[in-house]
């Protein structure tokens, strides 16, 4: 009987929801100003009050946006085309109170910011994120969603996105709203190359770029071969491709000046934009690298706080020094492997990497996992007051490398594995099945790789904790020396701009730091130290070559108009530089170099 009866209710939601359905239909009656004219047409739907919102967060943006700023002249109308009431409840939200079970909702969108976020209409070049584009409404997640793109006259109207194609080139489908969320679409002149790759299991995938160029359309086919090498690279870390919905996976890049600078991944497609020229796209590599590699890392092997996706606020996260530092990591040691960069800009980026680690005190004071919640404000987020990010936030994305590259040393020096091993790991775990991951859960999986003694020192340390690492031992197992950069005396890192006063500290002071000890900052004027006048910034540099580190100097510095003097001890400035073994004249062992080749060298 209770099973009848389930069967009975199963069939009959069914009904129901066969017969829900979402259809946009986007046109540009004023794309010189910017705007688009956008109709949501909801079928089906329950005779309830119908809420109808702009989303306020977007998938790989963390902090809240207030995309509901954008949207005006909202009307509604039934079936017959009558107006209906709708009435706005909030800033961003808006609700038709009766109505027969079907509404079309228009509205005007204004767009005139192309980057991974927001929205980009100029006649030329239509530059969608769905999150800023499109309202939706509440209820209706599941319900399958069609589009119609209707493209200004004089648009070549070439349409890219991951979207399903149907018969009809401007129409596509999305199988409910987080799908379509994720889907940024591009129309314009674009450049389309496309090229098949087989994947392990027999399946051949289609890979696309499609290309937004206002120059340097010679350049664009010796950079395509270069990002099909990185495709077979990336893949090589996984051993196979992800099963792309649709069976493509399209790079979506906007490269000139009209874009703003940004990389934004995607289930099936990544929105990248660059705002120079395309001069044959080297200092895109990392970032097409990057993008490509979360199509595994974190859209598939995903972070349970992700999952699903709230468009309604800000998606904290404790994992992103994973999701988001891991790729970072492999994003500059791919296009190492790949043959593309020259060592020395992989060394420079590991030394960023470890200097952030090891001497902001984001990272010295707080845990990835507190890096990672962090980014609900500071990923893209806005703000008018200020903030004391310096002293309390180091990013995710160098704070997660940096973690990267020191399990990668250990797991090879120490248990004869790599980070492609563990990455492998998490796949076959959590990216094939799908199933979102937890810290512990990916603890449980290196435990399995090494140790579950050593996963759990490692994560007690550097995950759940802030220990330094010495990446001294690390790197010298590789054949790197790590020491410091400068011998002489240093004060902070602070940017000081010259004043007919003298020289005044232009950010927040940092913790531990000789000017934050001596009691100076932010805004405060560095008038003399020992006293002598400092109004340029030669003669700070002089005066500081007549000192070492830990010497006490006498500083005169005002704060809000008022004089103060206060002892200053110097330090030596803690920043580090990796050198190879080779530059500093010392042996490179077989083994040594067997370990460094293994590391950084090709996998195809
Ligand atoms: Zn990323």
């Amino acid at each position: 009987m209770r099973q009848v009866f389930i069967l009975f209710l199963f069939v009959s939601l069914c009904a129901a929801a066969a017969a829900q359905k979402i259809r946009y239909e986007v046109s540009f009656p004023n794309v010189a100003h910017h705007e688009a004219s956008i109709a949501l047409i909801a079928s089906g739907i329950p005779k309830t009050a119908a809420v109808f919102r702009m989303s306020r967060s977007s998938p790989g943006r963390y902090a809240t946006h207030e995309f509901g700023k954008n949207v005006y002249d909202v009307k509604a109308f039934d079936k017959e085309g009558v107006p209906i009431a709708i009435n706005r409840t909030e800033g961003d939200v808006y609700e038709v109170p009766k109505h027969e079970g079907w509404v079309r909702v228009v509205y005007t969108l204004y767009g005139n910011y192309a980057d991974g976020t927001y929205a980009g209409i100029d006649p030329q070049s239509i530059h969608l994120n769905m999150p800023a584009s499109f309202m939706w409404m509440k209820g209706m997640d599941a319900a399958p969603i069609e589009i119609k793109f209707n493209a200004p006259a004089g648009n070549a109207g070439k349409i890219a996105t991951q979207l399903k194609p149907t018969t009809d080139p401007t129409e596509f489908t999305a199988p409910g709203l987080q799908y379509f969320m994720d889907s940024p679409t591009k129309i314009g002149d674009l450049i389309l190359k496309e090229w098949d790759v087989k994947n392990g299991d027999g399946k051949t995938f289609h890979f696309r770029i499609a290309f937004d160029i206002a120059e340097g359309k010679d350049k664009v086919d010796p950079f395509t071969e270069k990002v099909k090498r990185l495709v077979e690279e990336e893949k090589a870390v996984f051993g196979e491709f992800p099963q792309y919905d649709y069976g493509t996976y399209t790079f979506l890049a906007s490269i000139n000046p009209y874009v703003h600078g940004d990389g934004m991944e995607h289930r099936n497609s990544t929105m990248i934009s660059f705002g120079g020229q395309f001069d044959g796209g080297d200092e895109l590599l990392d970032i097409f690298a990057h993008e490509f590699f979360h199509n595994w890392n974190v859209e598939r092997i995903r972070p349970k706080t992700l999952e699903p996706f709230n468009f309604e606020k800000s998606n904290m996260s404790n994992e992103l020094w994973l999701a988001e530092g891991f790729t970072q990591y492999y994003g500059n040691l791919l296009v190492e492997r790949a043959g593309l960069s020259t060592s020395a800009s992989l060394i420079a980026n590991f030394t960023g990497m470890i200097n952030s680690r090891l001497n902001t005190p984001g990272a010295t004071g707080y845990t990835p996992i507190d890096a990672s919640r962090q980014a609900v404000f500071t990923d893209a987020g806005v703000s008018v007051d200020r903030t004391n990010y310096p002293n309390i936030f180091t990013s995710y994305y160098y704070y997660g490398a940096a973690t990267a590259l020191a399990l990668d040393m250990e797991l090879r020096s120490r248990f004869n594995k790599s980070l492609d091993n563990f990455m492998q790991a998490l796949w076959k775990r959590f990216g094939k099945t799908e199933v979102p991951y937890t810290v512990a859960t990916v603890q449980e999986e290196l435990g399995r790789l090494t140790t579950p003694a050593f996963a759990q020192e490692f994560f007690t340390r550097y995950i759940y904790g802030h220990e330094p690492v010495d990446y001294t031992d690390l790197f010298a197992k590789f054949g790197y020396v790590v020491k410091r950069r400068g011998i002489r005396a240093w004060l902070g890192n602070n940017r000081l701009i010259a004043t007919p006063k003298g020289m005044q500290v232009g950010s927040n002071t940092i913790r531990n730091t000789p000017l934050y000890n001596a009691g100076i900052d932010v805004d405060d004027i560095i008038e003399k130290i020992d006293g002598k006048e400092i109004s340029k910034e030669d003669a700070l540099s002089n005066l500081l070559e007549l000192h070492k580190p830990g010497d006490v100097v006498e500083v005169q510095f005002s704060h809000r108009g008022v004089s103060k003097t206060a002892p200053m001890r110097l330090m030596q400035d803690p920043a580090n530089l990796i050198v190879s073994f080779e530059e500093e004249g010392i042996g490179v062992t077989p083994a040594v170099k067997k370990l460094r080749d293994e590391w950084l060298g090709s996998k195809l």
